[in-house]
């Protein structure tokens, strides 16, 4: 029994405004490791720093959402809560409602007051407020650990993380290895490249890519695990959060993953010595490129100097480049890819409607890209034996951006519907022009404040995308489409 110390996994809580992305943010940065990997910060909705050399986990979904609804499903994921109140506004209602959360669920917390740097704020208000709400802080006679904070210039951080690692060590926490699989799922998502992208945290046993794996009733086998900083991971334990690729659908927050029967592992064991041998095996299942273990590709590339970054990223050991060039995709390369079995690669460049249909009759898959961190982080992940080529994609709306919102942090697209509709689980595109800037992803779907799951035709309303960091602008068009193949 390989019974060792896990980190543990923490949820920012309180009012609206009072810092709590700020303070996340602060914490990340200040603490990421492997700096010098040149990773590529991607929202998992978790993530996990060493502080002193204490592991933290901290699940950066901030709000009471995902907290409530892991609650609903009966996970116990969050071992501490910090309570954030901003020192200049105290005590308000989603403060009080965190309170409540926390102490339903049991769940040991400790408060930050934040914004601390904030002229004239009198922190003792702040905690007799508390002490209103039966949350008595330690200098105040209670038992609440209470710490000062400021997520503008970084006071107090340090103390907090020092905080939560001892307030860790007394709860003991424990993991262990070497037990069946369980993992709770703290985001999920479809993502139009990859498929289905589910973030969980383990708390028992271990991940690792291949193993055969379901959540409720969706089965899959792991392709891929990545943390947060888009490394690939190996093998995932207790207490550390991953994003898994496939599972073959998105499940629920709050679902927990768990291997496949024990039974299984002689045939994985066989399987995996069989996928060593051939790492490009994945592809031969479609019949696309016959026995060939490497991959065989066509580039083609807007400007020179993009075709130049992307075939430095390609790696001889497992990709053959037949060929590259600048310009559109012509009738010639089509033969070319149909004779070679190549997949062709289109980067910022418009593929026309006669060119994909000659590709599709002659069975050769193009991949259009407009992002190039997208394209080289798919070479280097090898995720091209598992993408899709985007010509058999049938359009079923689309909506226009007419303006911008901000609210919580969030940028809000606001979009009125033009064609078809757009539904908050659709694949999407993000188009500025002719041109496919990415493939965005819906958390939260807005009529006013109410959340919606569509939009209809000459509708209006109002899309978060998962990433935070998404580049739209008014006037872009946000396109649904689905699979020829899932149309019925
Ligand atoms: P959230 O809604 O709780 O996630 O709050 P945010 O992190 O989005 O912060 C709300 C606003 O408060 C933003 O404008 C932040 O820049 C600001 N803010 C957050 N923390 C501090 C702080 O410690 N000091 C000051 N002066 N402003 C802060």
């Amino acid at each position: 029994m390989a019974l060792t110390t896990r980190p543990p996994i923490i949820t920012i809580l309180g009012h609206v405004d009072h810092g709590k992305t700020s303070l996340l943010d602060y914490i990340r940065k200040t603490n990421v490791q492997g700096k010098e990997q040149g990773g590529i910060t991607q929202h998992i909705g978790a993530y996990h720093i060493e502080h002193k050399g204490n592991k933290i986990t901290f699940i950066d979904t901030p709000g009471h959402a995902a907290f409530n609804k892991m609650r609903q499903r009966g996970a116990k994921i969050t071992d501490i809560v910090i309570l954030v109140v901003a020192a200049n506004d105290g005590v308000k209602p989603q403060t009080i409602e965190s309170i409540r959360y926390i102490k339903e669920s049991n769940v040991p917390f400790l408060v930050a007051i934040n914004k601390i740097d904030v002229d004239g704020v009198i922190i003792d208000n702040v905690k007799a407020q508390l002490a209103e709400h039966d949350v008595i802080v330690q200098d105040f006679g209670g038992d609440i650990e209470v710490v000062e904070v400021s997520a503008k210039t970084g006071k107090g951080v340090d103390k907090l993380l020092e905080t939560i690692s001892l307030m860790a060590e007394l709860q003991e926490l424990k993991g262990d290895a070497d037990l069946p699989l369980e993992a709770v799922v703290i985001e999920s998502s479809r993502d139009p490249r990859k498929g289905p992208l589910v973030s969980v945290i383990v708390q028992k046993g271990t991940l690792s890519p291949r193993q055969d794996i379901f959540a409720d009733e969706i089965q899959g086998r792991v392709k891929l695990l990545s943390d947060e900083n888009g490394t690939q991971l190996k093998e995932v334990l207790p207490g550390f959060p991953t994003e898994i690729v496939g599972l073959k659908a998105a499940p629920e927050v709050g679902s927990i993953v768990k291997e496949q029967g024990r039974e299984y592992e002689e045939v994985v064991k066989e399987e995996l010595v069989e996928e060593e041998a051939g790492e490009w095996d994945g592809f031969d299942v479609d019949g696309a490129f016959g026995d060939t273990i490497k991959v065989n590709l066509i580039v083609k590339a807007d400007v020179k100097g993009t075709l130049e970054a992307i075939e430095q990223n390609i790696d001889p050991d497992s990709i053959n480049l037949i060929s590259s060039g600048v310009g559109p995709i012509t009738e010639q390369e089509i033969e070319l890819a149909a004779t070679s079995k190549s997949f062709i690669i289109a980067f910022n460049i418009k593929v026309s409607r006669s060119i994909k249909n000659f590709a599709k009759v002659l069975g050769v898959k193009v991949k259009e890209y407009g992002i190039i961190y997208h394209l080289i982080e798919d070479l280097q992940k090898q995720m091209l034996k598992i993408m899709e080529p985007t010509i058999d994609e049938v359009v079923t709306g689309e909506a226009e951006i007419m303006q911008i919102f901000e609210m919580r942090g969030n940028r809000i697209a606001g979009v009125k519907v033009k064609t078809g509709e757009i539904k908050k689980a659709d694949m999407l595109h993000l188009k500025r022009g002719d041109e496919i800037l990415s493939n965005p992803v819906i958390t939260n779907m807005k009529h006013g404040k109410d959340d919606i799951l569509i939009i209809k035709t000459k509708n209006e309303g109002g899309l978060i995308f998962k990433n935070k960091k998404q580049d739209f602008e008014v006037g872009d068009i946000v396109v649904a489409y689905k699979k020829e193949d899932d149309l019925d």
